[in-house]
């Protein structure tokens, strides 16, 4: 096993410890990342849903930003699921000015975008080349309005699409760690591997 076998779990706020008991369950050792030296270890990153701007605060003054820029420039595997597909989107609409993202995947999200007065919902989504619905909790969620061509969707939900993925980069607009199915995760750590692999 490499010195960097640990699933990663940006855990400066929000709804990280859901993320770190689903990779518990999946087999794999979870590393809660709140400093720039508990990276180092990690071989791939989850980012959860909570507030994109005050975890963006967070990264800058928790000096975890432009580490964790270098580890995605230098292809380590990323998932960010609602806030944290905000952090990874290449441009962020109705954000804060001061909002910053890692522009890990060629995607336009708008925040909140799924309005204010139904700030949740519970849908079955299809994903893609699998007959079984996937039962999928949005929460203030973030919508997908542009994929660059070297994205692709694996799940949409009113004709946008809600789960998208690049070469090691994975995102979801809802939170798939709030429900019992894990095929989400279980994809990511698959493509985790497989990136692991090339
Ligand atoms: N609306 C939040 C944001 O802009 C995201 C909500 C969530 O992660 N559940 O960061």
């Amino acid at each position: 096993m490499s010195a960097r076998a640990r699933i990663g779990v940006l855990a400066l706020q929000g709804a990280f410890a859901a993320h770190t008991e689903v990779v518990r369950r999946l087999g794999r050792e979870p590393r809660e990342v709140r400093l720039p030296h508990d990276l180092d270890d990690c071989e791939a990153l989850v980012m959860p849903g909570g507030e994109s701007t005050t975890m963006s605060k967070l990264l800058e003054t928790s000096q975890l930003f432009d580490p964790i820029a270098k580890r995605i420039a230098d292809g380590m595997p990323v998932f960010g699921t609602c806030a944290g597909m905000i952090l990874l989107a290449s441009n962020v609409l109705d954000g804060r000015d001061d909002q910053r993202s890692f522009a890990a995947i060629d995607i336009d999200v708008r925040r909140n975008a799924y309005g204010r007065q139904v700030d949740s919902f519970e849908t079955d989504l299809t994903l893609s080349g699998d007959a079984e619905p996937l039962h999928a909790v949005f929460i203030r969620a973030p919508r997908i309005e542009r994929m660059g061509a070297n994205v692709m969707a694996l799940a949409e939900c009113d004709g946008a699409p809600v789960l998208v993925r690049s070469t090691s980069v994975m995102a979801a607009s809802f939170h798939p760690e709030l429900t019992d199915d894990d095929r989400v995760h279980r994809m990511f750590l698959e493509l985790v591997d497989t990136v692991e692999r090339r």
